[in-house]
């Protein structure tokens, strides 16, 4: 296949966990723009593929270029400087922290990446306590320079606008005082400061009810519309086939349909893996 012109491109992707092949031989890409959905039945591979592509595992074969540069080797700090962000899949968010803090946490990081202190703290801080890492280095790290700090402030603005104009004045508020939905939205939109060119999205929806998760659908066709690369693992099949321009559908870590939303969906390999069980 021809993956010059991808995002992402992943070749042969293998993660073993004491005998379980979680992850077994796959190999997709994501192209600019693209909205690619991995779904299968609980246990198929789908977070750790997402996993391994954020950085947080380890692969134990395969590559992973991201604009055909390899990023298979990189901690996670480093994948996100390049431009892949991710939430997870049950939201982490700092409870004492305003949404506004929450959104800025891990701009200090990524915008003062080539300082001495965050190469160290890349080292250190990032690669064992990531969330919690991003945060040090927010409160005590490498101050930001005035320019570095506009800079922050703008996309933070942006960002919590952004949310601000779904769900009201809500910037100051405490992440423990709002509902689970939309600490999970303070998430992606902590995501999309970062203003990655790949944003991975682990079950956004997972835990919402309909009218919640009909507006992270409405949220996403917005993304997609204004270009916006998205790796998604979901298990809702109809925000998955409204939303995505292709998906991968996994079985027991490996890949057995991808395509279109309509031809997957009829897909006979596809149907027995959801309906044999
Ligand atoms: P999915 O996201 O599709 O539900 P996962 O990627 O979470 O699937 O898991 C794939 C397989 O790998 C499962 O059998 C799971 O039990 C196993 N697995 C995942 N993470 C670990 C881990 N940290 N240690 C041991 N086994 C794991």
């Amino acid at each position: 296949a021809a993956t010059s012109d991808a995002l992402l491109s992943v070749e042969g992707l293998e993660r073993h966990f004491d005998g379980v092949r979680a992850v077994d031989g796959v190999s997709f890409t994501v192209a600019p723009h693209e909205v690619v959905s991995i779904i299968g039945p609980n246990g198929s591979g789908k977070t750790t593929t997402l996993n391994l592509v954020s950085g947080a595992l380890r692969a134990g074969a395969g590559t992973i270029s991201l604009e055909g540069r390899r990023i298979d080797h990189a901690d996670p700090a480093r994948i996100a400087e390049e431009g892949v962000a991710r939430t997870f899949q049950n939201g982490r968010v700092f409870a004492t922290l305003s949404v506004r803090d929450n959104v800025e946490v891990g701009l200090h990081s990524t915008l003062t990446a080539s300082r001495p202190f965050r190469r160290l703290s890349r080292l250190f801080l990032l690669r064992w306590i990531p969330l919690l890492g991003e945060l040090f280095i927010a409160i005590i790290g490498t101050p930001a320079s005035r320019r570095e700090q506009k800079q922050i402030d703008a996309r933070v603005e942006s960002e919590v606008q952004r949310f601000e104009a779904r769900l009201g004045p809500r910037r100051d508020d405490p992440a423990y005082s709002l509902s689970y939905a939309n600490r999970r939205r303070t998430e992606i939109a902590r995501a999309l400061a970062l203003q990655p060119k790949l944003l991975l999205l682990d079950e956004p929806t997972a835990g919402m009810n309909q009218s919640e998760t009909a507006e992270v659908l409405e949220q996403l066709l917005q993304l997609k519309a204004d270009g916006q690369a998205i790796l998604l693992v979901e298990h809702k099949l109809d925000l998955v086939m409204t939303v995505s321009d292709r998906v991968i559908v996994m079985d027991g870590g490996r890949i057995i349909a991808e395509g279109a939303p309509q031809t997957v969906r009829h897909d006979p390999a596809v149907i027995e893996a959801y309906l044999g069980r």
